[in-house]
């Protein structure tokens, strides 16, 4: 039954080019190969972009600018909120898609899909509320007018983790905001970018406005895509790493750049915590997305008082996780995406194991084909482990324990990164005044899953810059014009 979905599936699915409307092979060739992380085998072979396509998709997007910066915002936003519509209609497809390229578990695919969907309704009503400003000049004897004005040709470079909805935040504000577009999938999950560009052209979307180029020579080919003049905007998801190597491509030509990058989320329980609460909502923080998230929770700082119930609770329902290929019907944790990926959760956890922590539950690599990591929780972990500075994207709980608030959240902004926090407390007051002291750009307050279309999602320090989603989301992709007038 299942081969026989993915038969059915990938034979349909899109391995080109899209530039300009229409699809291509790479010029000179080339391909690179999809694989199920959970069979290790191939799922489709797909065009890799050269450089001169690089080019070709640049020159696609510019030519669609002109018109499409001038189309009505109304028939802007219409085209969005079909494009919406046919994710929705579409999201078992989708979900499976997403569940064979990346691994996920269908419930978790599932999430994504709609969460992916969102983005396109969220800035379809966006597009219509580009407001501007009028004002006297403090001075008196002339007006200032400002206006946003749509920034230009984008280039979007998205991760493997969520292959629809990083795509999905970045096309739909763009698109509301007048701006035409270039793709960069991740080479892990480039199918699901591949269906949203047929996807969005079935919703109106005219040839150009949005290219998709799937690349192996990631490197090359981004380093092309942002030399070119036509090019204003630089958009990236990704880690911290391949973040700063753009932001230097986007200094030599002046580029406005939003990044998204690494997290290393630190989740509270104060003593005063609900604990069940603080459990259900370490298993979302943690296991959304099996742990491959920029959110996951890759901290746990709990009060000694309440960090054995806590932690025998947590164990107990990472235990009770189904693990599974992720598109068979009843899993709730599948592979990791590689190898690489499972490699390195692999080596966090035996590092903080050789420094005494201690397993609660998982631990070890189970003798299977996939990349597969089993639910795993560390206590008492000590604080010179590599796990609490590096981001796990795996389904690995550490904990540490804590003895007073101050010392707590001291320990949870000691990082250089500073995405999302988490925290759970019975008193608002306390937990308001820690939000406030967290230094992350996003804090969950007695919640384990803050990312929602129309709030602002980013973070500070080395987790990025910019927000994605909420009207700022829009503003990304607008330049403000000032005009003096005298009238
Ligand atoms: P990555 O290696 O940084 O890759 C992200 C994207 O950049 C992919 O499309 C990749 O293409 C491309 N890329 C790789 N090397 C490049 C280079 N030298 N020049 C230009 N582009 C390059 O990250 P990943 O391994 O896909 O994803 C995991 C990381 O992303 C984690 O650190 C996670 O925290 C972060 N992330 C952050 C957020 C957020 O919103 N803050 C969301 C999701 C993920 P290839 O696939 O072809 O290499
Ligand atoms: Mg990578």
């Amino acid at each position: 039954m299942i081969s026989a979905d993915i038969e059915l599936l990938t034979r349909t699915v899109p391995t080109g080019l899209f530039i300009g409307g229409t699809w291509g092979e790479s010029s000179d060739g080339a391909t690179f190969d999809v694989i199920d992380p959970a069979t290790e085998s191939v799922v489709r072979t797909v065009s890799s972009a050269s450089t001169s396509d690089a080019v070709a998709a640049v020159d696609a997007a510019a030519a669609a600018l002109p018109s499409w910066g001038k189309t009505a915002p109304r028939v802007r936003s219409e085209i969005l909120r079909r494009a919406f519509e046919l994710i929705t209609e579409r999201v078992e497809e989708l979900a499976f898609l997403i569940s064979l390229e990346n691994g996920k578990a269908l419930p978790d695919a599932r999430a994504e899909v709609r969460y992916a969907a969102e983005f396109f309704r969220w800035y379809s009503e966006e597009a219509v509320r580009l407001a501007g400003s009028l004002q006297t000049a403090p001075a008196g004897g002339y007006r200032i007018v400002v206006q946003h004005e749509p920034i230009g040709v984008a280039v979007l470079v998205t991760p493997w983790n969520y292959p629809a909805a990083m795509a999905t935040r970045k096309i739909g504000p763009a698109l509301a905001a007048g701006c035409t577009v270039v793709l960069k999938p991740a080479s892990d999950t480039p199918l699901t970018a591949l269906v949203l560009a047929d996807l969005l052209t079935e919703a109106g979307v005219p040839p150009g406005v949005v290219n998709v180029v799937p690349a192996r020579r990631s490197g090359a080919v981004v380093g092309t895509l942002l030399a070119q003049n036509a090019v204003r905007k630089v958009s990236f998801t990704g880690s911290t790493e391949v973040g700063t190597t753009l932001l230097h491509h986007a200094a030599d030509r002046v580029l406005s750049s939003s990044m998204e990058l690494g997290g290393n989320a630190p989740f509270l329980v104060f003593a005063d915590a609900d604990v069940d609460a603080a459990v259900g909502g370490a298993m979302l923080a943690k296991m959304r997305n099996g742990g491959e998230a920029c959110t996951a929770a890759n901290r746990f700082y709990v009060h000694e008082r309440v960090a054995d119930e806590f932690g025998q609770r947590f164990a107990a329902a990472m235990e009770g996780v189904r693990v599974g290929p992720g598109y068979a019907e009843g899993t709730e944790l599948g592979p990791l995406v590689n190898a690489a990926a499972r490699e390195k959760v692999a080596s966090l956890v035996e590092d903080a194991l050789e420094r005494g922590a201690r397993t609660r539950t998982g631990g070890a690599i189970p003798d299977r084909t996939g990349y597969f990591y089993p639910p795993t929780v560390l206590d008492q972990v000590p604080a010179d482990s590599s796990i609490l500075g590096e981001e796990i994207f795996g389904p690995v709980a550490p904990i540490v324990r804590f003895s007073q608030d101050d010392e707590a959240i001291a320990l949870a902004n000691s990082t250089e990164f500073g995405l999302v926090s988490y925290l759970y407390t019975r008193d608002l007051k306390r937990g308001m005044r820690a939000a406030e002291a967290l230094q992350s750009g996003m804090v969950g307050l007695n919640r384990g899953l803050v990312s929602d279309p129309s709030a602002p999602f980013g973070g500070v320090k080395l987790s990025g810059l910019g927000r994605e989603g909420g009207h700022e989301g829009m503003l990304e992709y607008t330049e403000a014009k000032y005009i003096a007038v005298d009238w």
